[in-house]
């Protein structure tokens, strides 16, 4: 973690679960895992959950658009919002750099709506340090083969870029020990679903109800 990112993080963010705030949900895989297809399942289909939107140095691919997958920035651009102190979390991911900005995460945290960050296992690390109550998961291919079918067939990447990919895999996947949750996308509609279940679980757990629970309890007679 860089120790800009330390400095940054703001009350907003290191609220508690118990403060009725929004909740953090960070989705890693590694690449091809087919983690956007779920989060679009969940952001579907689960009300009040927003979608934190990446900053990258990286190149857009065809069909991405700007502002909607990405923020898609210079180098120079990601050095100066770093020294800025904009970024939640940043990281060097594969061969290009990403980063969380920091104002979006507030922003929705304050309006108390659930926000997914879909960022790499270094990123979830520090995320988790810095914010008490984020919800992390994984999301595992069924096997090796299988990711380096789908990450083919995708053809998106620059075979260089590819190779990458596939050589950083064993170490991403190896880290799903440190995730609350692993979901394996056998079938994209039934891990999409277990995603939402996760969030909703996650909604009903006593710490982040605690407060309304309190004031139900108060309205009972002694
Ligand atoms: P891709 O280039 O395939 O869109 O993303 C490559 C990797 O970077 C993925 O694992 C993705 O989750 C991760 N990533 C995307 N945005 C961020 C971010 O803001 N921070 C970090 N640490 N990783 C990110």
């Amino acid at each position: 973690m860089s120790s800009e990112t330390k400095e940054v993080v703001s009350e907003e963010v290191l609220a508690g679960p118990s403060e009725a705030r929004g909740m953090l949900i960070i989705v890693a895989s590694p690449s091809g895992g087919g983690k956007g297809t779920l989060i679009r399942h969940v952001l579907k289909t689960v009300p009040n959950v927003g979608y934190s939107v990446s900053f990258t140095t990286r190149p857009a691919r065809d069909g991405e658009t700007n502002g909607q997958d990405y923020f898609f920035v210079s180098e120079e651009t990601f050095r100066e919002m770093i020294t800025r102190g904009e970024f939640l979390e940043w990281a060097r991911v594969h061969a290009h750099l990403y980063g969380t900005g920091r104002a979006q995460v507030e922003k929705e945290l304050k309006e108390r709506r659930d926000i997914i960050l879909e960022i790499d296992v270094q990123g979830a690390e520090s995320v988790r340090k810095l914010v008490p109550g984020a919800v992390a998961v994984f999301i595992l291919p069924p096997s090796f083969e299988i990711l380096r079918d789908r990450l083919v067939a995708r053809g998106s990447e620059h075979p260089s870029d590819l190779s990458l990919r596939l050589k950083n895999a064993r170490s991403e996947v190896e880290r799903f020990r440190e995730f609350d949750y692993v979901i394996i996308n056998d079938d994209a509609e039934r891990a999409g679903a277990q995603l939402a279940s996760v969030v909703y679980a996650e909604r009903a757990r006593r710490e982040r109800q605690q407060q309304l629970a309190e004031e139900i309890l108060g309205s009972f007679p002694l």
